[in-house]
């Protein structure tokens, strides 16, 4: 039993010493959907975002969650149901998982961030406000078809990148949403520590870290590009009909 104890010490400080890659970042669309595990999410991390629905800056990480079946990559054409009422575009941050982790120390998570890309977290606005104000859980509003449109991902250089993420999102040409990891209430290794307190995380899962301020209705036809820190990685044209 000793020894085994002691393999395992060894070999968690060898691991964190790896800088190496932990999972294969890059997406192609038809491997999206292998590669993912649960999707986390949070609510209103960015203070001006909060402010615009009139909402308060939480105290604590709003977290709640996205089904993998709506997951579809960001490129080509998006098709959303025209029936669903107001779908907006909420542009975030999405940090994939290269270790479990529950109940872990920010060390262990910092270990663990792997794959950086850009998610959109479309949301049915008019539903979202019908089911909030009957306190019921936002799970209609976050997982109907094609709401996860989701970049390739990237390899994380080190954990000190994290705190220099900036993401930007173009809609037609014109800058619609900008915002940093400077600007989050709760910063990436925060969310994900905290999240990992309540609910066992898996390599590969994805976590969505908040979108800043300036949200708003998807129309048909609209061209999308997000960027990340200044790069355009993912782009795509929405279909509403
Ligand atoms: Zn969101």
């Amino acid at each position: 039993m000793k020894w085994v104890f002691l393999c395992r010490l060894n070999l968690n400080a060898i691991n964190s010493k790896l800088s190496a890659p932990k999972l294969n970042c890059v997406m192609s669309s038809s491997d999206i959907l292998k590669t993912i595990g649960s999707i986390y999410c949070v609510g209103r991390n960015y203070a001006d975002h909060a402010k615009e629905l009139n909402n308060p800056v939480p105290k604590e990480p709003i977290i709640f969650t996205k089904s993998t079946a709506c997951i579809v990559p960001f490129e080509g054409q998006i098709f959303i149901p025209d029936n669903l009422g107001r779908c907006d575009y909420e542009t975030e941050i999405a940090i994939q998982l290269g270790n479990d982790l529950y109940q872990a120390n920010q060390d262990r998570v910092l270990e663990a961030l792997s794959c950086v890309g850009i998610a959109l977290d479309l949301t049915l606005r008019d539903k979202q406000n019908e089911l909030r104000a009957k306190k019921y859980p936002w799970d209609l509003a976050k997982s109907f078809v094609n709401a996860c449109p989701l970049s390739k991902f990237r390899q994380l250089n080190d954990s000190k990148e994290i705190e220099e993420l900036e993401i930007k999102l173009e809609v037609n040409g014109e800058v619609r949403q900008q915002g940093s990891t400077e600007q989050m209430v709760f910063s990436i290794p925060d969310l994900i520590t905290f999240i990992s307190q309540h609910i066992p995380l898996r390599s590969g899962d994805i976590v969505l870290t908040g979108t800043p301020a300036n949200v708003g209705p998807l129309k048909n036809h609209d061209y999308l590009v997000a960027f990340l820190n200044g790069e355009a990685i993912a782009e795509a044209e929405i279909l509403r009909t």
